[in-house]
């Protein structure tokens, strides 16, 4: 394995974990904690802490010159007017509540 394979993979590990982290906040709750653990992390944390890593793998890929031009601010902020055009269309069809 190269260098490029090696952090491609724990780009798709970190996204994986964040996957977790945002369903398990899904089923039992932001503040959930695991009650297996004492003094455990609740899922929002855990989620930021998967984000930190997310963002380590992608300056890494950065660095290596495996990605180019990240972020891109003007995609960023074209996603969080995609992402509200079908909250819209969400609360239209009711799945989404209105806030
Ligand atoms: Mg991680």
């Amino acid at each position: 394995m190269k260098t490029t394979e090696h952090l491609l993979t724990c780009l798709i590990e970190e996204c994986a974990e964040v996957q977790k982290h945002a369903t398990k906040a899904l089923r039992f709750g932001l503040e959930d904690r695991d009650p297996t653990i004492p003094n455990s992390q609740t899922e929002s944390e855990l989620i930021e802490y998967e984000l930190d890593d997310l963002r380590a793998v992608v300056e890494m890929l950065t660095a290596a010159g495996v990605i180019h031009g990240w972020p891109s601010w003007r995609r960023v902020d074209a996603k969080k007017e995609k992402i509200r055009e079908f909250m819209e269309y969400a609360q239209q069809t009711g799945a989404l509540e209105k806030a």
